[in-house]
């Protein structure tokens, strides 16, 4: 699993500071792992699961996922049990610490009871624009509400009232009383919780009072015993009223930590904008393979391993920063080479037939399985009278640098023999329907005994023993490089590549892709990665393209 030297980084040095200073006692780190159930985990979540998880691995503590379940509006069952799937198959376990935290909304309310019998939480009847508008803004102070100085026994009744149901929603909110002058807007009287009349996914109806996410999050760190809660940038500045809610309860506090989301070129991570494309059915769902989800890019064929190669790579830092999309896909081809088994395919067939071939003769020909890795062996693949090639492998005119078949020029078979093109058959529209070659039997194998050379090398399949399959090719769903600064999901829409998916039917493979197991990638020769799509079945195979095989990371790089 450690395949990978992990770099480190600031995180990383204070967690081996504070091993240093509680050295020689029972201390163990313990971190956690989140997630809100309202939507699938993308690339970003990867990053902070590679963190937490790996964290804990690195330095023998332990990692919880927590889901921060506060809000029964957006939840889903359905969510919780993909982000379950999803962290397994990146390699990582909770070894049984699966959290809610509505597992701790008993323990919550007696957290606010407690504060406000310390006078240090109150009920609040102003509505929630009132609440928006005594709040103030960067420039303005706030304004005290005018419930704030409700006697301690007034707001321990009406909080009682709130929980068993006798206000409607948005009627009443429990707040902290901090400071409606503090230049952080978060310390200005935050709301603690609200009332909804909705059930819950795991409480069902015991609740009509609901946390906030600001209330719920460190105090659940704190019941979980966590060393140190790692969150992402925007957190910041609420770390001042996480340090206040911990201090008023005087329970145990964990370090909170910041470090930069993900961002990546020509992608969007926010879930509410992933949610829409999935509802509009702009994507064919959450695991659509244009998707940055976990599940798109399995569906995809992106390895575990090099989802997480690429997020030890990119590391953890301070500061905000793009990460080129490229350089992700620069992991995927560089696990895929060494392990994809590679085949022959042809996405556009164009007939072959070559004239001085026997007609009733089937070669077995010797192929390698993988040159990466010589321990995958070798197959055997049918060559016959009848093939097909690539459409685009053909020129009957070719330009210039055009060093693949044309009328009268030899090229190479792979692994089979020369061919030289000698005729073109053509329908009543003028496309090309047929070419004839002949063969020279002296080149099996590939190589001419008179020293001749060809120019190019082509892929083919026999057609009488071709599997057809179908093949999806993807593209990038946006055309713009900075989707993610998009807040608005309509001009996402005007932003969408019309051409991030093209289906090819009737494309064809040598016969051993006639089995195929869903989640399996080939690199087929020349062509790309390509992943057996779950949707399979045996009279119909469907391969998602992965990747193609020209690196752009490379080229990017260069171009640095
Ligand atoms: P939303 O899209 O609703 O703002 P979120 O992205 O914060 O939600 P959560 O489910 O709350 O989603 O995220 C769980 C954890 O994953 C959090 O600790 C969050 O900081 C982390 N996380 C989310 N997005 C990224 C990202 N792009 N890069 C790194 N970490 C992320
Ligand atoms: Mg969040």
């Amino acid at each position: 699993m450690n395949t990978f030297k992990q770099k480190t980084d600031f995180i990383r040095e204070i967690i081996r500071n504070d091993l240093k200073e509680n050295d020689g006692g029972q201390y163990k780190i313990h971190t956690r792992f989140p997630p809100e159930p309202n939507g699938y985990l993308h690339i970003g979540h990867a990053k902070a699961i590679c963190l937490n998880f790996g964290l804990a691995r690195e330095f023998g503590g332990l990692c919880n996922l927590r889901f921060d379940d506060t809000n029964p509006t957006k939840e889903e069952m359905e969510y919780v049990n993909s982000i379950k799937q999803d962290i397994k198959w990146l390699g990582f376990d909770w070894e049984g610490r699966e959290y809610y935290a509505s597992d701790y909304f008993e323990k919550l309310y007696g957290f606010a009871l407690a504060l406000i019998k310390k006078g240090k939480a109150y009920v609040c009847d102003l509505s929630g624009q009132q609440i928006r508008e005594y709040r103030g803004t960067l420039t303005i102070p706030g304004k005290n509400s005018p419930y704030r100085e409700r006697p301690i026994e007034e707001n321990l009744m009406l909080f009682e009232e709130m929980k068993n149901g006798k206000y409607p929603d948005g009627a009443k909110v429990l707040r902290a009383k901090i400071d409606m002058k503090s230049p952080n807007l978060n310390m200005r009287d935050p709301v603690m919780y609200r009332i909804l009349h909705k059930k819950h996914h795991r409480t069902s109806g015991k609740w009509c009072i609901y946390p906030t996410y600001d209330w719920a999050h460190g105090q659940s760190d704190s019941i979980e015993g966590i060393t140190h809660s790692i969150c992402t940038l925007e957190f910041e500045n609420h770390r001042p009223l996480y340090d206040w809610f911990l201090n008023e309860l005087e329970i145990h506090h964990p370090r909170q930590i910041e470090f930069a989301r993900l961002n990546l070129t020509y992608t969007v991570m926010s879930k509410r904008i992933l949610l829409e494309l999935v509802k509009s059915k702009i994507v064919k769902g959450w695991d659509d393979p244009r998707l940055p989800t976990i599940s798109g890019m399995r569906r995809r064929g992106y390895s575990p391993t090099s989802i997480r190669n690429f997020c030890a790579e990119v590391g953890i830092a301070k500061a905000d920063s793009t990460v080129a999309i490229e350089f992700l896909e620069h992991f995927v081809r560089e696990d895929l080479n060494k392990k994809a088994p590679r085949r022959m395919a042809v996405i556009n067939p164009l007939k072959l037939i070559i004239d001085n071939y026997p007609d009733n003769i089937v070669e077995e020909l010797e192929a390698v399985n993988n040159p990466e890795d010589l321990s995958a062996g070798t197959r055997k693949i049918p060559f016959s009278k009848i093939l097909y090639i690539e459409k685009d492998d053909f020129m009957q005119e070719p330009p210039p640098k055009f060093f693949r078949l044309a009328p009268g020029r030899e090229v190479r078979l792979r692994y089979a023999y020369f061919v030289k093109c000698n005729e073109i058959i053509k329908d009543r529209d003028g496309n090309i329907t047929e070419i004839h070659c002949s063969y020279d039997p002296l080149t099996k194998g590939g190589d001419a005994p008179d020293g001749r050379k060809v120019k190019a090398t082509l892929h083919w399949v026999s057609a009488g023993h071709a599997v057809s399959f179908e093949a999806r090719i993807y593209e990038k769903l946006f055309k713009n490089e900075n989707p993610y600064q998009v807040q608005e999901v309509g001009e996402l829409k005007d932003n969408l590549n019309p051409d991030s998916l093209s289906i090819i039917e009737n494309c064809m493979g040598e016969p051993s892709l006639s089995s195929v197991e869903p989640g399996h990638v080939y690199q087929f020769e020349r062509l790309g990665y390509f992943c057996v799509d779950p949707g399979c079945s045996n009279d119909s195979i469907i391969f998602n393209r992965t990747a193609t095989l020209k690196d752009e990371w490379a080229k990017i790089q260069k171009s640095q």
